[in-house]
């Protein structure tokens, strides 16, 4: 039986590459080059699709892929209803933070039950852990570049990936709270996982092993 893996481009897709080597699966096109979105591997009962980061779950919850690899703040915002999370693969790590321009007092503001402008592109995220800090919150949802939005005026905070704080210092703002650890999990379709049990499993093991 064939198996389509879910994948994104860039930083999920390089590190990921090494798991699916020790699983013996090449991929015969480069994604970054090619316009291809189906991607055919060495192996013949392995394909690879090629989607938005943000849609894996969506692909391996329909069944439409029967494994894929999606970073814990995708997992979060969409809920990983009927997906199996066998193995955390400790790739494209960072951390979901809140972040204010520098000089915001974020804490006194919290203190003091201000309302505040929320902008970010995890909107389900940030509900959830303002309301259980107890923070009324108005959430403005953005597609990208979240560091503007303070800069500007559209918002007081911003909910963001956070690595090396680069960005964050670029743009004169600076972290002032974790949400959570980020890293990329394999994600399995739970029908797939018991009708494709003899393929998958192998693989399924194998990252576990080169994921340490
Ligand atoms: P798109 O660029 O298509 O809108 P995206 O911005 O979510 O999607 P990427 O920036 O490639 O896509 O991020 C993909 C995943 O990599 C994220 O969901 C997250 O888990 C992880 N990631 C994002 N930013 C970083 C970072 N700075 N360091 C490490 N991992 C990151
Ligand atoms: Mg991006």
């Amino acid at each position: 039986m064939s198996i389509t893996l879910a994948l994104s481009k860039g930083r999920i897709f390089e590190e990921t590459l090494p798991l699916l080597a020790a699983a013996g699966i090449t991929p015969l096109e480069d994604p970054e080059t090619s316009r291809k979105l189906i991607i055919e591997t060495n192996r013949p009962d392995v394909r690879l699709i090629i989607v938005r980061a943000s849609d894996v779950p969506t692909y391996v919850q329909h069944g439409a892929a029967d494994v894929g690899v999606a970073g814990k703040d995708v997992l979060m915002e969409h809920g990983g209803e009927g997906l199996y999370q066998p193995v955390d693969l400790n790739i494209a790590r960072c951390r979901m933070m809140v972040a204010t321009p520098v000089g915001f007092d974020y804490a006194a503001a919290v203190r003091r039950g201000a309302r505040l402008r929320v902008a970010t592109k995890y909107v389900q995220t940030a509900r959830l852990f303002f309301a259980a800090k107890g923070v009324h919150v108005d959430l403005i949802k953005l597609y990208g570049s979240m560091e503007l939005a303070p800069l500007v005026g559209l918002a007081d905070v911003i909910v963001d990936l956070v690595s090396t704080g680069g960005t964050l210092k670029a743009n004169n703002l600076v972290a002032v709270e974790e949400i959570a650890q980020i890293s990329s999990r394999l994600v399995v379709n739970q029908a797939s996982l018991k009708l494709k049990h003899a393929s998958l499993q192998p693989i399924i093991d194998t990252f576990r092993r080169a994921a340490g």
